[in-house]
């Protein structure tokens, strides 16, 4: 334990790449598709042909270049295309999490993209395809099913990560609020308001509820860009009666949809809204670095996890240390003009490896 508040981390960690498919909008634009999907495991990225005037200002670069179209490409340890649903993003990731959690481990599961790539859409989805926040419920109450005789106390909180500060998103207004360490529970969100859940049914209208008080911002890279790292919290404690004592432990899992990955530089921000950029590429940039230590574990079989960082990371320590398991799911849009997006997320991605 002595360890673990140190931040000595043994966790596993899996990393999937999902592949939106072009919207109607986009088809109707003719945009171009340039990512494909092979064998489940590998994403092929097509580089964009050189814009005209490249080729008019070094021709012998040209000359010297392939005709065909030169690719990249990236392995992970699941890749789905376009056609995959929430469900089956799930079976292959966040699953294989959840009977820890009633066990009294921890996970952790992020959605990692730039804005428009899927990021909510798997974490949170819809009644038609509930997502991987939504489905990881579903199984929580599963299997709490199948052990009538124990004693289970399931609790929800879901915040937002704006600039650094935390905000409820449970609460119809919230404030900003402390992040405390606390000696036996580690890092505590002072004031966030903890619900208890009684069926999986009422998850995705909460989280639902909760995402319309996420800060939103018209950047010029897209008009409901969202700048907050949104943060699901579900603890399982399990009571048991052993000799004349109730004893008890419990297990979290952690889901975070993350903030827009798009560089601040990228979009044409200025005053608060470089600032936000500014906190969030902080947050995001300590993540890699958790992420990319976690990586490094296979070889090591243990690492040193540097979650103090950010507010993100701090709030993550117990699904990033000791033994839990994380699950990164990084979204890409298939469309041309997202290349640099791509490319960038496939990069931040392929690090955690
Ligand atoms: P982000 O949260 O990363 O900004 P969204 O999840 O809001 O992106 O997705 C952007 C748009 O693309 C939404 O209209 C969403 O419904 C749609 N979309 C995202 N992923 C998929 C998918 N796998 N299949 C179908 N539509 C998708
Ligand atoms: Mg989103």
């Amino acid at each position: 334990l002595a360890l673990k508040n140190q931040g000595v981390s043994q966790a596993t960690l899996t990393v999937a790449v999902r592949c939106r498919p072009l919207l109607q909008a986009e088809v109707d634009a003719d945009v171009l598709p340039i990512t494909r999907v092979v064998d489940n495991k590998m994403v092929l990225v097509l580089e964009p042909e050189l814009p005209p005037e490249k080729t008019f200002l070094s021709e012998r670069f040209t000359q010297s270049m392939d005709t065909r179209q030169r690719e990249r490409r990236y392995a992970f340890d699941y890749a789905f295309d376009s056609d995959a649903s929430n469900k089956g993003v799930y079976q292959h990731t966040v699953q294989a999490l959840v009977p820890g959690v009633l066990k009294g481990l921890n996970g952790t599961v992020f959605a990692y993209g730039a804005t428009g790539s899927g990021k909510t859409h798997t974490m949170v989805g819809d009644a038609n395809d509930p997502g991987l926040m939504v489905l990881s419920m579903n199984d929580v109450f599963e299997l709490m099913a199948k052990e009538p005789d124990q004693q289970f106390d399931v609790t929800c909180s879901y915040c937002e990560i704006y600039n650094e500060v935390i905000y409820d998103l449970l609460a119809p207004s919230s404030g900003p609020l402390d992040l405390r360490e606390d000696p036996a529970l580690g890092a505590v969100v002072a004031g966030l308001s903890r619900i208890r859940v009684e069926s999986a049914e009422r998850i995705l209208s909460l989280l639902q509820e909760g995402n319309t008080r996420r800060k939103t911002e018209s950047t010029d890279a897209n008009a409901t860009s969202s700048r907050s790292h949104a943060v699901l919290e579900v603890t399982v404690v399990r009571r048991e009666v052993q000799g004349s004592q109730m004893g008890s432990y419990s297990g979290k899992l952690c889901m975070v949809d993350l903030a827009g990955s798009e560089r601040a530089s990228e979009t044409n921000n200025r005053g608060r809204q470089l600032k936000d950029g500014a906190a969030i590429n902080r947050s995001l940039l300590a993540l890699a670095n958790c992420i990319n230590a976690l990586g490094k574990r296979k070889k090591t079989g243990f690492v040193f996890v540097p979650f103090r960082n950010s507010k993100l990371t701090r709030l993550l320590k117990d699904g990033l240390c000791g033994n839990s398991r994380t699950a990164m799911i990084a979204t890409v849009a298939m469309a041309r003009s997202q290349y640099h997006h791509t490319v960038n997320t496939l990069k931040y991605a392929d690090r955690a490896k």
